[in-house]
């Protein structure tokens, strides 16, 4: 059933930028790391708008903080929606906290209408999703969904000794509640894309599928250092030239396969990194994504044949160690069916879309029935000071979540 009733896209809009002051960097974005005093404020001002609009609020050992506006059905588990309010240092103003502050005016429009529903319907912000403090990303919906331990969260550091756990006592997030055995009965999150792909086809939405599958290596090659000028060509062995050709290699695996693989080698030492001694070290990074599992097998076995062509060829050891395995997720049928119906019943402009990137949604998806609603951002930026996304795709995409709501918690 779909209800004529729509969200307040310019009070979503006044919130966000209300938000965005927290923090508010200089190029427009915002700053609030994960339990810092500002992620502290923000989290203070979501839980006066919960409390203003009704809710209940509870906050677990994770310091994840659930708002709930109760249902007829006393003791049905809820339709669950949010993301995160903390951001990158140099973040925007909507990555994480649309989605929190969309499920906070989905919330809003309820009251306004006087709908109540079956289910209870929350809205939640999860701790530490950027992961730019405390490493690895999404420790709040992970320890939630099972994924990490509860004590190895709090021990995690921030590189200045101080721990997450000791952090979220400080700021006054540590909550009564266990982590994790909450029933949800459905999760949603709204988020921008942070790709190009909705922007550049005019779409407004993007019913997400899934998510990528990633293949994380460290790659260490080693040849031998010798002297820049007195070593001919034939007699080197050059890692830093090897490294080369493999980051040429890495590049082609993803561009034979497109259009979703992509491929990215982000961090490089080299040793000594003196300008006359060849090389004799190299470590590298490479990050695959596909969102097939089999496709990303491939992949990885097409690097590791490189590196065992490239190491015979020039004389050089190399190891290619896999660090991180993250499966594809596959989005719950049945929920990205009611997104796209919402979108769909709206007359929004949409297309399915696989998430390039990580969110709580792909972590909550082991635990509950679980989908996301993207919207445009300008450019497909991101992890950018200058994010920026229009407010009628914004009210868009509230309203597909406050319809997909409706249809899971029967309103
Ligand atoms: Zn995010």
């Amino acid at each position: 059933m779909t209800r004529n009733i729509s969200i307040d896209g310019q009070r979503l809009w006044d919130s966000l930028m209300e938000m965005a002051r927290i923090g508010a960097t200089e190029k427009g974005g915002s700053c609030r790391l994960a339990l810092s005093d500002l992620d502290r404020e923000g989290r203070e001002l979501f839980v006066r708008w919960c409390q203003a609009a009704g809710c209940t609020l509870s906050v677990d050992a994770m310091g994840n903080i659930f708002a709930r506006r109760p249902g007829r059905g006393g003791d049905l588990a809820p339709v669950m929606t949010g993301s995160h309010l903390d951001t990158q240092p140099t973040g925007g103003r909507f990555d994480g906290v649309y989605g929190v502050l969309a499920g906070l005016e989905v919330i809003r429009t309820l009251n306004d209408h006087g709908i109540e529903t079956e289910a209870p319907v929350e809205a939640v912000v999860w701790t530490n999703e950027e992961g730019a403090r405390f490493a690895p990303p999404m420790t709040g919906s992970g320890v939630f969904a099972g994924v990490f331990e509860l004590d190895t969260a709090y021990g995690l550091s921030d590189g200045e000794g101080r721990t997450l756990g000791a952090e979220l006592e400080r700021i006054g997030y540590k909550g009564e509640a266990a982590c994790g055995g909450r029933e949800v009965g459905t999760y949603f999150e709204a988020h921008i894309e942070q790709g190009p792909i909705l922007e550049a086809e005019g779409q407004a939405v993007g019913v997400v599928t899934g998510a990528q599958a990633q293949r994380w290596f460290d790659v260490s090659v080693r040849g031998r250092e010798s002297h820049a000028g007195t070593t001919p060509m034939d007699r080197r062995r050059d890692a830093l030239g090897g490294a080369a050709k493999l980051i040429t290699e890495v590049e082609r695996i993803a561009t034979a396969r497109p259009p979703h693989a992509v491929s990215t080698v982000g961090h490089m030492q080299v040793a000594p990194n003196s300008r006359n001694t060849i090389p004799g070290s190299v470590f590298f990074t490479v990050d695959l994504r596909h969102p097939e599992d089999e496709a990303l097998l491939a992949m990885a076995g097409e690097l590791r044949a490189a590196c065992a062509r490239v190491g015979a060829e020039g004389g050089l050891e190399i190891a290619a160690e896999e660090m991180t395995y993250m499966p594809p997720v596959v989005f719950d049928p049945e929920c990205v069916a009611a997104v796209r119906r919402g979108a769909g019943a709206l007359g929004y402009g949409h297309r399915d879309i696989i998430s390039g990137a990580g969110h709580d949604a792909c972590y909550i998806n082991r635990v509950a029935p679980t989908a996301m609603i993207f919207v445009p951002c300008k450019d497909g930026i991101s992890h950018n000071e200058v994010e920026s996304a229009e407010p009628d795709d914004l009210a868009a995409g509230c309203n597909v979540l406050l319809h997909a709501v409706l249809e899971r918690a029967r309103g």
